[in-house]
């Protein structure tokens, strides 16, 4: 991909974070960053993530890429996201204190813009599993 198309849907990303901020600090959501969370298996819970936020993640991602190999998302550090600034819109908009339809709502508008990039960009729509996504390098890294 040519780097000012990339650089285009990088900017296009940091916009939708952007709005997601602004967006979930109206709900003034109470998080004591305890991490449990980010242990799919045992919260019991998934997210999911598209296209054009693995592509931000990947271009600014300061370490290697991590396998998921367990229900454990393996970017938790010691109870914290050690990829906080880029991690993915399911991760900044779920909190287990704010009210779940609002955050349902932020979450379809956010994969409405992003699938309209995909659109936009001729980018492969995917909207995968956060778990799926990180223990299948392969779908991202060939
Ligand atoms: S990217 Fe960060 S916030 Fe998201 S699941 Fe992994 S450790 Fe948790
Ligand atoms: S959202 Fe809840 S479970 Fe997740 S890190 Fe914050 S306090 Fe812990």
């Amino acid at each position: 991909m040519p780097t000012d198309v990339l650089n285009e849907i990088l900017a296009r990303v940091q916009q939708v974070y952007d709005w997601l901020a602004e967006a979930i600090g109206a709900l003034n959501p109470v998080c004591r960053a305890c991490g449990t969370c980010c242990d799919f298996e045992n919260y019991g819970h998934r997210l999911y993530i598209t296209t054009p936020e693995m592509l931000y993640f990947l271009h600014h991602l300061p370490l290697d890429f991590r396998v998921m190999t367990d229900g454990v998302c393996p970017y938790r550090e010691n109870g914290l996201c050690g990829v906080y600034l880029y991690r993915f819109a399911a991760c900044r908009i779920f909190t287990c204190t704010s009210d779940p339809r609002r955050q349902h709502q932020l979450s379809e508008e956010a994969i409405r813009r992003f699938k309209e990039l995909c659109v936009q960009y001729d980018l492969p729509y995917r909207y995968i599993d956060l778990k799926y996504a990180l223990s299948r390098p392969e779908l991202w890294l060939a």
